[in-house]
């Protein structure tokens, strides 16, 4: 490939457009351009490295057994009501009407489609395991698309659906794809941490995801890891010990108090309300409202109703952890003012469990141990002190919402501590048991004769992702350092004056060998200064530049190694053979030998 002939604009400003370091670089390094929010051309260079992506990901898969098929993208919307989602997606769902008025989707997902074609082919036991999977565009009108390739309105997915005839079944191939997706992201270059996750609204029993641990912007997930032990888990999901709870629960039970209502004038947070009665934060309890939207029981309308959590002042409430305590959440939303006035009849700040008007009450484990404590009233200006459970509130339903924070004790080994780190999900497996199948009345037959319904897993990575989050932890200031194996070339040739005849026939005969020996190679043909092709070398992040200059006088040219980032001078006749040998002991994932 020549680069006269190449569409690869190269910008020398940082676009406005992009807020994160690897958006900038494929922007700068021509390799992307954006059409409409979320939506991108992909241009020659990016689309050979999306395509390495895929092909790893499609070997990786043929390897672990599994089948490649191809699912429509234009979805009809009577599979999605069979399973209910056609209701609750959301407007991240594309929907559109054809020409006969029936409503069809563009598929985000397709756990619909591959259940339905479960239901009509699969019979018998004997057929399963069965993991199927696709590499395709996938739509989604997420509400903020950005960063790029990261969160994109179309994008490229792997995915895949396993199905089996029981849950000891979906454990082995849920470990064999576990293996698999860690073997597809060191391929591709990438360092990757496996964290437990919220199963979300795809539902299910667990779930983990493939992080690549960021310290740059890209990382839009927090994950806590444990500093002892192998606990990681996003933060979504993450579990912490109370260090406090746990030394409470060891003291003799204190003598309960009488509850008193004190004046607190216009004191309405936490901190302070502990100022103004000197008592810890942790001895007081914060009651959230929160309005909640359902779906009603065997109907298209939702229902609203309010929802009131008790949680210890100094904690944070974990909202994804309350929308699965509450369950079927449709939307959730903090009560407003006026809600919390008509609710408790007093206004935020001084809301409490007793008599408030909501539909029911929460207590999170960060109370239960509490005696003596502070807690609203519903009566402005005012609080309880000295208040305790079951004498003065009972709380019926007792959750773990807390959010966990970095340096809080680890629930599992409780010996560790959490420590903070960002993330980009590159991929996610999740055990689906029988939610769809049941839904959809996908059954085969078991050993024993009876109709059961399938058991399933599902596992997607995000291949444009994934492709752009090797940007995001591989780069330097002058531009992209591609891993070999997802590079757009692995060997730039760089003649540093083509007005020169010597020079260029040279470089031309490096460029002529290198096909011959197969090798992915670019040369930078363009009557421009050696500097500028310096610079979009860097940038683009070609993983080899052999540079063909005044040395060739002596029979040498300079390689460049980018990911090490240093070079050497190496005699014409040995620089594509030496190329040759650094991209194989790359891809065979051997530490590559370069002299330094
Ligand atoms: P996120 O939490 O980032 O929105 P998700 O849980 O919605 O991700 P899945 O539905 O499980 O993601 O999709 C599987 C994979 O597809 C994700 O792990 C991610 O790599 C990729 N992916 C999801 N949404 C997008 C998007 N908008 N743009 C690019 N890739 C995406
Ligand atoms: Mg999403």
């Amino acid at each position: 490939m020549k680069l006269s002939q190449m569409l690869a604009p190269t910008l020398r400003e940082v676009p406005a457009e992009a807020e994160i370091i690897s958006h900038q670089l494929l922007l700068r390094a021509g390799l992307i351009r954006r059409v409409t929010p979320g939506v991108y051309n992909f241009y020659p260079l990016m689309w050979r490295v999306t395509r390495k992506v895929e092909q790893i990901v499609r070997e990786e898969m043929d390897r672990s057994g599994a089948l490649e098929l191809r699912m429509p993208i234009l979805t009809p919307a009577e599979l999605w009501e069979q399973s209910g989602r056609w209701q609750v997606y959301g407007k991240e769902l594309m929907r559109l009407q054809n020409r006969h008025d029936r409503w069809e989707l563009l598929g985000p997902t397709h756990e619909e489609t591959v259940t339905a074609i479960a239901r009509d082919e699969i019979r018998s036991y004997r057929q399963l395991p069965m993991n199927l999977y696709q590499i395709q565009v996938k739509f989604r009108d997420e509400i903020r698309p950005r960063f790029g390739l990261l969160r994109g309105r179309e994008f490229i997915m792997k995915d895949s659906y396993s199905f089996h005839a029981d849950t000891e079944s979906l454990e082995e191939t849920y470990a064999v794809m576990c293996r698999a997706y860690t073997r597809i992201f060191e391929r591709c270059g990438l360092m990757t941490r496996m964290v437990e996750s919220d199963v979300g609204a795809i539902g299910g029993s667990a779930a983990h995801e493939f992080m690549v641990v960021v310290e740059t912007a890209g990382g839009e997930n927090d994950l806590l890891f444990c500093d002892a032990c192998d606990y990681a888990a996003n933060v979504e999901r993450a579990e912490s010990s109370l260090d406090v709870a746990h030394l409470l629960a060891k003291l003799p039970p204190a003598e309960h108090l009488p509850l008193k209502k004190v004046s607190t004038p216009n004191v309405k947070t936490i901190a302070q309300l502990s100022d103004f009665l000197k008592v810890a934060p942790s001895q007081i309890v914060k009651t959230l409202v929160y309005r909640i939207e359902k779906l009603e029981e065997g109907s298209d309308a939702s229902k609203a109703s309010f929802v009131a959590l008790l949680i210890r002042g100094d904690l944070e409430l974990n909202e994804i952890k309350l929308a699965n305590a509450v369950g079927g959440v449709l939307e959730m939303r903090m009560a407003n003012e006026t809600e919390i006035q008509e609710l408790a009849g007093a206004p935020a700040g001084f809301v409490g469990p007793m008599g408030l008007k909501v539909e029911r009450v929460l207590a999170d484990e960060s109370v239960r141990n509490l005696t003596n404590f502070v807690i609203g009233p519903n009566e402005a200006d005012m609080h309880f002190i000295d208040a305790n459970w079951n004498r003065d509130f009972t709380p019926e339903h007792w959750v773990n919402v807390r959010l966990a924070k970095a340096e809080e004790r680890c629930a599992r080994c409780q010996e560790g501590h959490l420590k903070a780190a960002k993330g980009i999900e590159v991929g996610n497996t999740f055990k689906l048991g029988t939610k769809y199948s049941s839904k959809m009345n996908a059954t085969f037959m078991a050993a024993d004769g009876n109709e059961m319904p399938f058991v399933m897993g599902c596992y997607g990575i995000g291949v444009t992702r994934t492709a752009q989050a090797a940007v995001e932890s591989l780069h330097d200031e002058n531009g992209i350092k591609w891993p070999v194996a997802i590079a757009p070339y692995h060997l730039l040739i760089v003649p540093v004056n083509i007005a020169d005849a010597e020079v260029s026939r040279v470089a031309n005969d490096l460029y002529q060998e290198a096909l011959r020996e197969g090798v992915e190679v670019a040369l930078d043909d363009r009557d421009e200064r050696a500097g500028v092709k310096f610079k979009d070398a860097d940038l683009i992040g070609y993983p080899i530049r052999i540079t063909v200059g005044k040395t060739i006088k002596d029979g040498l040219v300079e390689m460049k190694f980018r990911m090490e980032g240093h070079t050497e001078i190496v005699a014409i006749p040995e620089a594509i053979a030496k190329a040759q040998a650094y991209v194989k002991a790359a891809i065979d994932g051997r530490p590559v030998a370069v002299a330094r």
